[in-house]
């Protein structure tokens, strides 16, 4: 399978650290061209040099419709193309609702959600000229599945990313274009770091497989998405979290 994207032109929006920085270094692993998009392009430079295999970064911010055009554009003139987007970026800040201000609801909104929207409408152009043309999005358990306090509305665009991609599936079938989204659990990143040791302690006790995941983890389902042999699977989700969702109470866990 791996070999299957070999060649290939990978975008990792949010690349430059954390799950992104995972998803890209699978790719560029199995073979792909991998370009890293982030608002801090020094930081994407470190972190395509540390992969190796002619990584590039790009700056581009999701919230920013012209930044991405001109990302992709010079990813498909660095490239020749781009045949997979990987809609990664994302931010997670916590309030909770009484504390919430419409503005902290639209910053999460807009990186996350119109993020999203705005990585798949610039990227298009692009990928309608791909013969093995691929988005792959970064959702959440947390919003579809699961909710924990101060993330209504962190959850609600991670939900938001799914209901998205299962209209975007139907539209951009006619171009061969398939859109799936992974669904990590809680994954250890720079950004899962910033919540405190208190909250990595506690999540990995209720996870059946008894540790937070690894970036590579979802990179390894990313890479499933964008294989070649993923050609007939579209608007799909694939969970990645240990079995975090599956235990009824913290006793179920304890019990076996
Ligand atoms: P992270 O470590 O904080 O990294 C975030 C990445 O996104 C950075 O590369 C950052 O670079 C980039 N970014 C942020 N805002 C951006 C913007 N406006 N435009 C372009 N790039 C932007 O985060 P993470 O934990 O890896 O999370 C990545 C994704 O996974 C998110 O969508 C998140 O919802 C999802 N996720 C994470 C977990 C987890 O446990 N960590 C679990 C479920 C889902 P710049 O700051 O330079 O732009």
């Amino acid at each position: 399978m791996a070999h299957s994207v070999a060649g290939r032109v990978v975008v990792v929006t949010g690349g430059s650290r954390g799950i992104g920085k995972g998803i890209a270094r699978v790719f560029a692993n199995a073979g792909a061209k991998v370009a890293i998009l982030s608002r801090h392009r020094d930081e994407g430079a470190a972190t395509a040099a540390a992969l190796g295999h002619g990584a590039i970064a790009v700056a581009g911010d999701v919230t920013d419709e012209a930044s991405l055009a001109a990302a992709f554009a010079e990813v498909a003139r660095a490239f020749g193309g781009l045949d997979v987007l990987c809609s990664n970026a994302g931010i997670f800040p916590q309030a909770k609702i009484e504390e919430m201000s419409a503005a902290d609801w639209d910053h999460v909104s807009n990186t996350n959600l119109k993020g999203t929207f705005l990585a798949v409408k610039t990227a298009l152009p692009h990928l309608k000229r791909s013969d093995q043309p691929r988005i792959v999005l970064t959702s959440s358990i947390t919003g579809p599945v699961t909710g924990y306090p101060g993330w209504t509305h962190y959850g609600a665009t991670k939900a938001g990313q799914l209901g998205f991609m299962r209209t975007a599936c139907i539209e951009l079938a006619k171009y061969g274009i398939t859109v799936n989204a992974v669904m990590p659990g809680n994954i250890r990143t720079e950004g899962l770091a910033e919540l405190g040791p208190d909250y990595e302690a506690g999540m990995a006790a209720s996870i059946p497989l008894g540790r937070i995941g690894e970036v590579e983890d979802i990179g390894h389902a990313a890479l499933y998405f964008a294989s070649k042999e993923a050609a007939y699977v579209t608007g799909q989700t694939i969970i990645v979290d240990g079995g975090q969702i599956l235990p009824e109470s913290l006793e179920a866990l304890a019990s076996a």
